[in-house]
């Protein structure tokens, strides 16, 4: 075929399309797709709605932020810890989110991150000073001491930079200057899991009552990680009197008064918490006693005893408070809410049989005990 008459046929073929078209169109009365309701709003609107109806609580926020320690490559498993805190509670609250890292967190992290949280977003680099040896600590002592601990196969007993991370939840990651403007944080790992509703803001209810630590998991440390951090609290104590108050905890970390610890410990991957009492004289002065005697390097001291022990002591016993509705997972242990009109109500999703409450190795059985708590019927 020509070229021209291919053409001419092109332009016949499109003539009686369009005639064809318009006639169907007025004959069939088909009306124009501008009467329908347009099918697809723009994306603009759509954020600007859900930000409207995801916001509903966020006017009765209180001075709070989540703050998550971790590095470029915990993205998926830090993903997974939003979604579950986004879902469960903050797209109702829409409170802000600190990141913080002791290297550069790339744009990956940042851009994932942020399209996940619904409140605003940080991101800081640690300091070196706060992620480094201090002056005063031998570090082929801290060498040794690694080598040797590996051999035994301690757990992170070899490791150098989980060191370095127990030491700055320890002592470093309230005083950030990301930090300083907060009163609250919720501390949250990687590939954590939140099994119920939080309908209730649980930054405004440790406000409201005067709380300055929490937590859902308790259990005994293990000892080869911590030989000598009793003798250290012990000095401690002895040089600060006056930090000591009268109706703490410390029965729930010592069976004899105060002569030996028996382990028991507050889980720390999850936390809510006070910073103003982390950053008070109290609980400086006691991190940096703890410190000075290098613990953390020359055995393998963990932020979850030294926090512990610092609530126990430091605070009164009703200023810790245990989260009952606050069901959740970090490898390998759950709690679950006993009662099980609770986990209805809440919508929870997590198996009663793997509530490790009153499991053996639980301290949480003596939390309830030392504090004359009721347990729940048929745990007594
Ligand atoms: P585990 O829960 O005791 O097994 O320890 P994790 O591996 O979960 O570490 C505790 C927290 O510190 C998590 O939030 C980690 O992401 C974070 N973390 C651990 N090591 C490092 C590190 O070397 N650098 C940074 N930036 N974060 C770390
Ligand atoms: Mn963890």
């Amino acid at each position: 075929m020509s070229s021209a008459r291919y053409t001419r046929y092109l332009v016949v073929a499109l003539v009686g399309l369009t005639f064809f078209y318009f006639i169907s169109r007025s004959s069939l009365q088909i009306p124009s797709t501008a009467s329908f309701p347009n099918p697809s709003p723009s994306y603009e609107d759509f954020k600007a709605q859900k930000l409207q109806s995801s916001g509903n609580n966020s006017s009765e926020r209180v001075n709070a932020t989540f703050v998550t320690l971790a590095r470029n490559s915990d993205i998926w498993e830090i993903a997974k810890s939003i979604r579950t805190v986004e879902d469960r509670f903050n797209r109702n609250y829409n409170y802000d989110w600190v990141f913080l890292n002791d290297a550069d967190f790339d744009d990956d992290f940042k851009k994932l991150t942020t399209s996940l949280v619904s409140g605003t977003t940080h991101y800081g680099r640690i300091p070196k000073a706060h992620w480094s040896y201090p002056e005063w600590i031998d570090e082929d002592k801290a060498k040794e001491a690694r080598d040797e601990m590996d051999r035994k196969k301690i757990i992170y007993g070899g490791s150098e930079s989980y060191r370095h991370m127990c030491r700055y939840e320890s002592g470093f990651f309230f005083r950030h200057p990301l930090m300083l403007n907060y009163e609250y944080y919720w501390r949250v790992e990687p590939s954590i899991e939140l099994f119920c509703d939080i309908g209730t803001d649980p930054f405004r209810f440790m406000k409201e009552n005067d709380k300055k630590y929490s937590f859902v998991i308790s259990l005994y440390e293990y000892y080869e990680t911590i030989p000598t951090l009793w003798d250290s609290v012990k000095k401690f104590m002895s040089n600060h009197p006056e930090h000591i108050p009268k109706g703490n905890a410390m029965d729930f970390i010592s069976e004899d008064g105060g002569e030996s610890y028996n382990k028991c410990h507050f889980w720390s991957n999850f936390e809510i918490g006070s910073l103003e009492w982390l950053r008070s004289k109290e609980y400086i002065d006691y991190f940096s006693s703890l410190d000075q005697d290098g613990g953390f390097f020359y055995e393998r001291w963990g932020d979850a005893p030294v926090h512990s022990i610092a609530a126990a002591i430091l605070l009164k016993k009703e200023q810790i408070h245990f989260f009952n509705e606050i069901a959740y997972y970090h490898v390998p242990f759950t709690h679950c809410p006993t009662d099980e009109q609770t986990r209805l109500d809440l919508r929870c999703h997590c198996q009663p049989d793997e509530n490790f409450d009153w499991k053996g190795y639980s301290c949480t059985n003596r939390w309830f005990k030392v504090n004359d708590m009721e347990k729940p019927y048929g745990w007594d």
